[in-house]
């Protein structure tokens, strides 16, 4: 299966698919930690993998994400310069917030 499952929504654990021993082929999802699964089954590991990833996108996340970034771009002008000084570890900190960033738009 090429499909990466994301972590648990729920506590963060990983997850896998599980084949359900029956007749014919039939997956399910569901979390290593925590056993929240879906309750549906799938006729392929691809399929039970896809309806794993959905997720409901998080309005708060979006507003916190587009605020970092605005936040990431000011810090990269020279007003901010002028008004906060260069520290040393401001590429530290910048790099680190490029790398949230990236994160959480994997995870959506
Ligand atoms: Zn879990």
């Amino acid at each position: 299966m090429s499909i990466k499952l994301k972590p648990c929504p729920c506590c963060g654990h990983e997850a896998l698919i599980r084949n359900l021993h029956g007749e014919g082929e039939k997956f399910g999802s569901c979390c290593t930690n925590c056993f929240l699964e879906i309750d549906t089954v799938y006729h392929s590991e691809e399929a039970a993998a896809r309806a794993w990833n959905r997720r409901v996108p998080d309005p708060v996340k979006a507003e916190l994400l587009e605020a970092l970034e605005k936040l990431l771009a000011w810090a990269n002008t020279s007003q901010y310069e002028k008004t906060c000084g260069k520290a040393e570890h401001d590429d530290v900190v910048k790099n680190r917030a490029h790398v949230a960033i990236a994160r959480a738009k994997e995870e959506s």
